[in-house]
């Protein structure tokens, strides 16, 4: 087995590796360290948790520790290394592995992100960084003020690209791109690699070594499904009556809006639930406070918006519950991914209205399965559509998939393994776009399910969460 030693760091990076009690590399620092100390340029496939941070930063530290310098001067501090990430939670988290990884080499680190004042960090900036950590429409306005040179970057890091992409930054980190030196080291992580991803790959990596990671604990992941059917006015009912009656202490909600999860805070609050909203609008200061009251069991529920969310070091979650479904499949996967955590078991519950059954069908196509129903008695939609919610009753499918019309305890969900997950891209290593990836998504269902040894109609009986309801666009 590979250690920290093996891999060849500087006694000072192995030292601050050892406090935070790191004994074995993770795959993907085991697999990424050579690389980016070899020089190479790199695409990672690795979601927030496997330790990725650290397989970036320690070889980062390693490069840029003969450039350590006490000196006072700005001059002797020029920004070599920048990394880019999406949100301005994972900017601090990447902040802080970067001060703990480098403890012991004398090299100055700030972070930049919107939501709070410029003045410090222009202030940090005037000092001199090496290692600059950036949230992009920040950085961009620091550099529209003049008050901070990209000229000597030597390693550049686009952090959840996936991710800038979904958020609308690619532009953004374009711009700064343009801003770098062309001789340059490039390191890009994503959990996928939809199209966009693949093509700025192609402009921003030359010859890169791919490195490909399932997410953390995917195989041991022990993640129950449950879908409830519900009319959309009765959702808030029907989750305090899961909270309470189930006496769930610390659930994750996800809300389709920023507006959406500050009214149900506030509505759960009302209602004796205690609850803390976390999205794009709040301050930085409120977003650490509700996280840190959630992660400390002050607050039982946290409201959180697909972008809040990513990038958090919230894990071993018992419960996540879709208050709505996301948009994407992914977006699914990326939030049932708190829970279920270090082989313990976890359940993702999703409220679903019938307006949702299409992006259900999309989750059950991408997941493949089919998620277990059940009505809980009062909470249903009317009894006439109740018949038409439900999935069509297939030859032979076993009886524990049937959704309970009585309200009465269903056997428990299926154990789900991320292993049979679709999204292939999780654990294959990255392949360049060739015309068959680029083909139809007919076909792309069809490779995937051959892929995977169960062949698959072009166009399989997806359960609906309407009746009879079938996918006609695509
Ligand atoms: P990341 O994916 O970088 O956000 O890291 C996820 C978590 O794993 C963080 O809390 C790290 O502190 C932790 N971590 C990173 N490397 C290791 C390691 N080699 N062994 C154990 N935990 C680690």
């Amino acid at each position: 087995m590979t250690t920290f030693a093996d891999l060849g760091l500087l006694p000072e990076l192995l030292k601050a590796v050892e406090e935070q009690g790191y004994t074995v590399p993770t795959p993907i620092q085991a697999q990424a360290i050579p690389v980016v100390m070899a020089g190479r340029d790199m695409m990672g496939g690795a979601q927030t948790g496997t330790g990725k941070t650290a397989a970036f930063t320690l070889p980062i530290l390693q490069r840029l520790a003969p450039h350590a310098s006490t000196s006072a001067s700005p001059a002797r501090h020029p920004v070599r290394s920048l990394v880019l990430t999406p949100t301005r939670e994972l900017a601090a988290q990447v902040e802080e592995s970067v001060r703990t990884y480098s403890k012991y080499v004398p090299l100055r680190i700030t972070v930049v992100f919107g939501g709070i004042a410029m003045e410090p960090q222009t202030e940090a900036l005037r000092r001199g960084v090496e290692i600059l950590v950036a949230t992009p429409g920040r950085l961009l306005d620091h550099v529209q003020q003049k008050m901070v040179n990209l000229s000597q970057v030597e390693v550049f890091v686009l952090d959840e690209a996936d991710r800038m992409l979904d958020m609308g930054f690619i532009p953004d980190v374009k711009r700064i791109i343009s801003l770098l030196p062309p001789k340059r080291q490039n390191l890009l992580f994503s959990a996928t690699f939809p199209d966009e991803i693949r093509k700025l790959c192609a402009s921003l990596l030359s010859d890169p070594v791919t490195v490909q990671v399932a997410p953390k604990h995917a195989t041991a992941d022990m993640v129950s499904h449950q879908v409830y059917p519900v009319a959309r006015e009765r959702k808030r009912d029907l989750l305090v009556h899961l909270i309470r009656s189930r006496d769930m202490r610390q659930v994750l909600v996800f809300c389709a809006t920023r507006l959406g999860a500050n009214r149900l805070a506030y509505q759960l609050n009302r209602e004796g639930v205690h609850a803390a909203a976390i999205h794009g609008d709040k301050t930085q200061a409120e977003r650490i406070e509700a996280l840190e009251a959630f992660k400390a069991g002050k607050v039982g529920v946290l409201v959180a918006t697909d972008v809040a969310a990513r990038g958090l070091d919230i894990e071993d979650l018992p419960y996540v519950i879709n208050f709505e479904l996301p948009n994407t499949p992914d977006d699914y996967v990326h939030r049932i991914g708190r829970t279920g955590r270090a082989g313990k078991s976890g359940e993702a519950v999703s409220l679903v209205s019938p307006d949702e059954h299409e992006k259900l069908a999309d989750i059950e196509k991408t997941i493949r399965k089919q998620i277990p129903r059940e009505i809980v008695a009062g909470f249903g939609p009317d009894a006439a559509r109740a018949s038409s919610l439900m999935p069509e009753r297939k030859a032979g499918r076993r009886e524990r998939e049937q959704p309970s019309l009585t309200g009465r305890v269903q056997p428990r969900p299926e154990q789900f393994n991320a292993r049979a997950h679709a999204d292939d891209i999780f654990f294959k290593p990255y392949e360049p776009a060739t015309p068959a990836v680029e083909a139809t998504a007919e076909s792309r269902t069809a490779a995937a399910g051959s892929l995977a040894g169960t062949p698959r109609k072009p166009e399989p009986q997806v359960a609906a969460l309407l009746g009879g309801w079938r996918r006609t666009d695509r």
